[in-house]
């Protein structure tokens, strides 16, 4: 396969490389501290068109395809994880159900804006009684006259303090469940009946709020079905094809991560002297290193790959979730081979390694459990 990186791509992760270096990695950890990205920054990234980096031009996103959206997000990653949150979430599993599913009309109407990042967008399925078992939400929605009027609650959604938009999964005829009972709403901050609930206090990436969904007799237009009436029912396909795209930008997220990581501690080995000698000169800690170099290449392989299947049109469940277990796994052995070279001092709040040590272990449960991924594997295999 062809993994030739075309000119367009090298100069935007050109300018991302140089946004990261200038103007998040002197932040990142302010931003960790006090659990805000300042607005400016917000602009930056608005300005540099980062909130539209998948959406098509003619809804004023870059329009860019899988494999050149992973180098992107393998890039800004080389830095505080929720910067690349606060993006990747809005013009990610937030709004992609809209520009797969939705109506013409819902595409002019929202992804303009979000691809501006004058809107954020969330993605709203989890439930206090449906994580891995995503099908057996119990939100749920009744149809009166021209409206949909939703109850229930969704938890731990990522943006959800700051998005305009969100893509809900909401129960449409509880007899068929998953089978043709989910559908995708798009409901706006501010409909009646829709609030925020808690903001949840986490382990980490502490600049990206998580939150409670609070939908009390919540009135949304009928039309707010991405896709309008044909879709109803299809929510939950909707769902599953979001998370199989958005595997691979989380794939690419603890890939970037890593290699910075691996930068780090190659830079370490170097420079910090044991018994009279840099300790990179140590067989021990070279292990490390190489262990750490080979599973990172081994991931750009399989990362990049599934991305250019899918550029393909090919159908890339298996894979997308091949690529979510294998390099988050790997970033978390990464991280902590990376804090075991930098002994005390990696243990520090000095240095980011501590924060890349909280930030990834999530990676292994958002979008999917490790567990889960080896679940769908397994199936996958079995029926074909
Ligand atoms: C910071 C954060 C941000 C998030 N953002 C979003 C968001 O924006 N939108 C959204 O919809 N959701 C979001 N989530 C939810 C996330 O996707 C779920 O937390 C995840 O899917 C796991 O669900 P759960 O937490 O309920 O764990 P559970 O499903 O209760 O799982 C608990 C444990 O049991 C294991 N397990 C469960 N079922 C099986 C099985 N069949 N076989 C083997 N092991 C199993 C799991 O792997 C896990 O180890 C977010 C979560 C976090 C922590």
């Amino acid at each position: 396969m062809d993994f030739n990186i075309p000119e367009e791509i090298k100069m935007i992760q050109a300018t991302i490389k140089k946004f990261v270096e200038k103007d998040l990695e002197p932040i990142a950890r302010k931003v960790e501290e006090e659990g805000e990205i300042p607005e400016e920054i917000v602009q930056k990234m608005r300005d540099l068109g980062l909130f539209g980096i998948p959406i098509p031009e003619e809804y004023g996103g870059l329009g860019l395809n899988t494999f050149g959206e992973v180098l992107i997000y393998e890039e800004l990653s080389k830095t505080n994880a929720c910067f690349r949150s606060r993006i990747g979430t809005s013009n990610g599993i937030g709004s992609m159900g809209i520009y797969m599913d939705g109506t013409e009309e819902q595409k002019q109407k929202y992804l303009p804006r979000i691809a501006s990042g004058e809107w954020s967008a969330a993605f709203a399925l989890t439930e206090p009684e449906a994580g891995s078992d995503a099908a057996n939400i119990k939100t749920i929605a009744e149809l009166k006259g021209d409206h949909w009027i939703i109850n229930g609650k969704k938890h731990f959604i990522t943006n959800a303090d700051c998005a305009h938009v969100f893509t809900t999964m909401v129960l449409t005829d509880k007899e068929k469940g998953s089978r043709g009972g989910i559908s995708a709403f798009i409901i706006e901050k501010g409909m009646p009946g829709f609030s925020l609930g808690t903001v949840e206090k986490k382990m980490g990436i502490r600049g990206s709020h998580t939150a409670e969904l609070i939908f009390d007799n919540c009135m949304v237009p009928k039309e707010n079905i991405i896709g309008g009436d044909p879709m109803i029912g299809h929510g939950f396909k909707t769902a599953m094809r979001v998370l199989d795209k958005g595997r691979l930008t989380m794939g690419a997220s603890a890939l970037g991560a890593a290699e910075r990581l691996l930068e780090m501690s190659v830079f370490y080995a170097k420079e910090r002297v044991q018994f009279g000698k840099p300790i990179g000169e140590f067989q021990m800690i070279q292990a490390m290193l190489a262990d750490m170099a080979t599973e990172i290449y081994a991931s750009r392989q399989i990362l990049y790959h599934a991305a250019c299947l899918r550029d393909q049109g090919k159908k890339i469940t298996r894979e997308a979730s091949m690529v979510k277990l294998y390099c988050t796994e790997m970033a978390c052995r990464v991280v902590d081979k990376a804090l075991q070279i930098h002994g005390g001092m990696g243990y520090m709040k000095d240095l980011p390694i501590e924060m890349y040590y909280r930030d990834l272990r999530l990676y292994r449960i958002f979008e999917g459990t490790s567990e889960i991924q080896r679940m769908l594997i397994a199936r996958d295999l079995l029926r074909n």
